[in-house]
């Protein structure tokens, strides 16, 4: 027992999110009336399902092999393994711990890593320096940020945990998407070398099948979303980009989104609105608040604000060919990764992104869009001027910038953030 608990605790910021999504589990069941905020009560639950048989697999013994957000988890899947997205696990632990995970952002501050660093790499640095996390290997691409280039190395030369990067190329076209593609199966071969497996590609087909039908029903929900009033909560964004990022490739994953999809059809049908009523839709071309989630809420139900959608749930590819030989599918799984949330948008000049946000903001008759900077994200830091004169130029509606942080409640509070939204909403009525 003491032996499987100790294989348990190679990742135990997987465990203490796991207890605090099964203890937040409980608390919904207990006290929501049942169909209340049901993206968060079903989200929860697949999310703590699909994390329960992680740790079981971690008991086991398998090897923990973390991996960047900007790798689709389903990839992982060749192997008999625990994967461990740092980025997906350190801001959901912002969000389901009380207290946040600051403290280990300050862990990495006093190890004298910059402050004006993303805390998406930041949080599960701290918790490695702290000994929480103890990978047997990582795989990372060289996108989306200077901020994943900088920042992996740390795992390899402070933490010497074993480092796969699959080099991702800048220009999107044919070529690239066959370099990239050898880089993935380059790439997982390495971390099958590191760990003493073969990487069973047909295996994984069935995971990325499984991927496949998520990108078919999340793509009818974005159309549903197109109706007023919106079909679904704020809260949905936020849950979404948790599963598709931490769940990805899992049973539980699909049956979330299955869920969803009925209940966003059924709100569709009566033109329901989570909120009560629907008085402002915004468009969130980056992403929502992680160190409190509750934000989400709040718009919907004290201001009728709808969030239509944030930066991990407007972005499609087409699905992965798994009928044909591996190289045709290594060619699609290129394509899927370089047109993933954060990626498409950073490793790209501007003007798709703006094209695609004005055409979004007609498509979806949105009256506003609202920038969180994060003060982390540099390559997003020219773009909110850009884009708030793009949609005053071409649609007459206005950005609101707020600058943030999205996983330490320090730099901007909810308080200041509500305050900032509320006057901004007042300009709208
Ligand atoms: S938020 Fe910005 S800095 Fe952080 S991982 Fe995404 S692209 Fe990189």
């Amino acid at each position: 027992m003491a032996k499987n608990l100790g294989l348990e605790n190679r990742s135990i910021p997987t465990r203490i999110l796991f207890e605090s999504l099964s203890t937040l589990d409980q608390l919904i069941k207990g006290i929501i009336p049942e169909k209340e905020i049901p993206a968060l009560r079903i989200g929860v639950e697949k999310v703590s399902s699909a994390l329960k048989r992680k740790l079981e697999k971690a008991r086991e013994g398998l090897p923990i092999i973390g991996y960047h957000f900007a790798i689709p988890g389903e990839y992982l899947s060749c192997f008999d393994c625990v994967p461990i997205c740092l980025e997906g696990t350190g801001y959901y632990l912002a969000t389901t711990l009380l207290n946040g995970v600051e403290k280990y952002y300050d862990i990495m501050g006093n190890w004298g890593h910059p402050f004006h660093t993303c805390t998406a790499q930041k949080g599960p640095m701290g918790m490695s320096l702290d000994g929480l996390f103890q990978f047997d290997a990582i795989l990372a691409p060289t996108a989306p940020c200077d901020n994943t280039c900088a920042s992996y190395p740390f795992f390899k030369y402070q933490k010497n945990f074993p480092l796969i990067i699959a080099d991702m190329p800048f220009r999107k076209n044919e070529n690239s998407y066959k370099y990239f593609a050898e880089q993935i199966k380059n790439s997982l071969i390495q971390v099958g070398n590191v760990i003493g497996q073969e990487p069973d590609f047909e295996k994984m087909k069935k995971h990325i099948e499984i991927e496949n039908q998520v990108q078919q029903i999340r793509l009818e929900i974005f159309e549903l979303i197109k109706a007023i009033p919106s079909p679904i909560s704020n809260i949905y964004n936020a849950i979404s980009a948790g599963t598709f990022i931490l769940i990805s490739g899992t049973p539980e994953n699909l049956s979330f989104y299955k869920e969803m999809l009925e209940i966003t059809k059924y709100r569709y049908e009566k033109k329901q609105h989570h909120g009560g009523e629907e008085k402002i839709r915004s468009i969130w071309p980056y992403m929502v608040t992680y160190f409190d989630m509750s934000l989400c809420e709040w718009l919907d139900r004290e201001l009728g604000m709808s969030v239509l959608f944030d930066i991990f749930n407007y972005n499609f590819s087409k699905p992965i060919n798994t009928n044909s030989d591996l190289d045709t599918m290594f060619y699609d799984m290129a394509k899927k990764t370089m047109e993933w949330p954060m990626v498409k948008q950073s490793t790209d000049f501007y003007y798709s992104t703006l094209e695609e946000c004005i055409r979004m903001a007609k498509d979806f008759s949105a009256d506003c869009f609202i920038f969180t900077q994060s003060i982390g994200c540099k390559q997003f830091g020219s773009f909110p001027q850009l884009l708030r004169e793009a949609l005053k130029d071409e649609l007459g509606i206005p950005m609101l910038l707020i600058e943030f942080d999205v996983g330490d409640k320090r730099f901007t509070s909810l308080k200041v953030i509500k305050d900032k939204i509320k006057m901004f909403a007042q300009t709208l009525m």
